[in-house]
């Protein structure tokens, strides 16, 4: 596995094309606005070599017969599930945001399944392809980005109609594929080594030129980023009290210019029938990722709030108590429905063990809401300063610097310690890291209706209402036959 210095080194060695705020940039890595990001991803590497870390961030990989990172690991039964789960908190506990590599570990579980089951259909030969590219994935201790989401123009239209929304093949030959279009809102990709492509919705017979899956290193030649603005970038060349945190997450459009993808890296082409299992699985795994993501980063801002009060010298006030309590209740609630999920996971016909997709849904559907009400209180505790607080350079002003920091301080600690605290809090709800916990957890995995569509699907309301109907004392039946109640 790699160490965080071999990790940065080898995104060094990247050739990427990369445009931030209109200008190329050779080499992100200690650039202002992606620092902050690659110090989060870091964090994935430094933790698997720490011995108390090991059995949770690393697993034993039967393709390579070694220890690997969690994330590159191919699920083999329900403690893996779990411990997936506990290392995505532990990670939102140690960095406050996204570590962005969760994506990439959902799509590779997602296309063993997937290729899988399209050569046992169709007597193709997809997964030995794959295998081999878990191995090297595995070896290299790489970081893939999972990219799903195409820019899909009219959302009523369906690819045929308005093929440049969707990524799609436009040259077939015996020993590649030639792909154009781009994908959206990809997370981490800027500190990846890999791309994962994977269509994002049902395709029709004839559109098989978008039931295209693939990976390809991000310096592929015809491949551009382009980094995402986020809240308070501005501030990220700013001090660091002004940051809040050294730590953020990070997205970008990727751009496919007629990019050449070997045979031998193309996992799906052409079968339309299997886009939506890929997307089932994927959605699945990458649900269940949010709960534990987002409690781990709701660990943070309940501490950074429960913190603020003691400065401020209300932490013993009932209310307060009663917020954090709510709080927590609500973070829980995230986490145990991820739990929940991984604990009644069923087999797939591969081996591997899936999700639940009910309470899958349930859990992703919780965080499109949980985190801004926890946001919420979070602001309420800590007071309109959040907003108000005059900046790092005034503190550091010899002549009203000790004025300021002295009308900053509450109960006890510093003013700075204070003010830190409150950035903090703003850089989790407003600012730099709040998208995690905010448009994220919202549309990551899918948008609230996604998972409402799919809950529906799977309530079984038939089994519902024959529950109801046993105990009123109605007959299902006799009241399908004629139209009538019978008691
Ligand atoms: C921070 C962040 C990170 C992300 N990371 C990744 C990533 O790493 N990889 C990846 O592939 N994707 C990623 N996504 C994309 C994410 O999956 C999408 O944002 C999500 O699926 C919603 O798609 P959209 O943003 O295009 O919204 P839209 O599709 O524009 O949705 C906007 C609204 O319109 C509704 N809507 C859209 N289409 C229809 C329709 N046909 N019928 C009815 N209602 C409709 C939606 O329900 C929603 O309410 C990320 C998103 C965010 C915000």
């Amino acid at each position: 596995m790699k160490t965080v210095e071999e990790y940065l080194e080898s995104l060094r060695r990247r050739d990427v094309r990369l445009f931030i705020r209109g200008e190329r940039v050779a080499d992100p890595v200690d650039h202002p606005l992606v620092a902050p990001s690659i110090r989060t991803i870091a964090e994935s590497y430094r933790l698997a070599a720490e011995p108390e870390h090991r059995e949770v961030f690393t697993a034993h990989s039967r393709f390579i017969d070694d220890r690997v990172n969690r994330f590159t690991h191919i699920f083999e039964g329900v403690d893996d599930l779990h411990k997936k789960q506990e290392m995505q908190r532990t990670l939102g506990r140690v960095t406050g945001t996204c570590f962005q590599r969760c994506v990439g570990m959902d799509a590779l579980n997602a296309l063993y399944n997937v290729t899988w089951e399209t050569d046992e259909a169709r007597g193709t030969s997809y997964h030995e392809r794959f295998l081999a590219f878990v191995r090297e994935v595995q070896r290299g201790d790489l970081v893939s980005c999972g990219a799903m989401t195409d820019p899909k123009g009219d959302r009523r239209r369906p690819p045929i109609e308005q093929p440049d929304a969707y990524l799609r093949v436009v040259q077939r030959r015996d020993d590649a594929i030639v792909v154009r279009g781009a994908k959206m809102h990809q997370t981490g990709v800027v500190n990846s080594h890999e791309i994962i492509v994977m269509p994002g919705r049902a395709l029709s017979e004839d559109e098989g030129d978008f039931a295209v899956s693939f990976a390809v290193p991000v310096d592929a030649p015809g491949v551009t980023l382009v980094y995402g603005r986020t809240p308070s970038d501005g501030r990220r060349t700013g001090p660091a009290l002004d940051q809040g945190t050294p730590y953020g997450g990070q997205e970008a459009i990727v751009i496919f210019d007629d990019v050449l993808v070997p045979m031998e890296r193309v996992f799906l082409l052409g079968e339309t029938e299997m886009a939506v299992p890929l997307v089932e699985y994927f959605a699945g795994h990458h649900r269940h990722s949010y709960g534990g993501c987002k409690p781990g980063n709701g660990d943070v801002l309940i501490g950074a709030t429960a913190l603020a009060a003691k400065l401020a010298g209300v932490a013993k006030v009932s209310h307060v108590r009663d917020k954090l309590v709510e709080m927590v209740h609500l973070n829980e609630t995230l986490y145990g429905c991820g739990v929940a999920c991984a604990t009644r996971c069923q087999s797939t016909p591969s081996g591997t063990p899936m999700v639940d997709p009910l309470l899958a849904n349930v859990c992703k559907q919780n965080v499109t809401r949980f985190p801004y009400e926890i946001g919420r209180l979070a602001e309420d505790v800590a007071g309109g300063l959040l907003v108000t607080m005059p900046s790092a350079d005034d503190l550091d002003e010899p002549e009203i610097g000790p004025i300021l920091t002295s009308l900053l301080r509450g109960a006890e600690g510093s003013g700075r310690d204070r003010a830190a605290v409150l950035r903090l809090i703003e850089s989790m709800t407003l600012g730099t890291t709040a998208v995690p916990l905010r448009t994220e957890a919202m549309h990551g995995a899918g948008s609230p209706q996604a998972q409402r569509v799919r809950i529906a699907a799977q309530a079984d309301f038939e089994d519902k209402m024959a529950l109801a109907a046993r105990i009123a004392g109605i007959d299902l039946d006799a009241t399908e036959a004629d139209g009538e109640v019978r008691r």
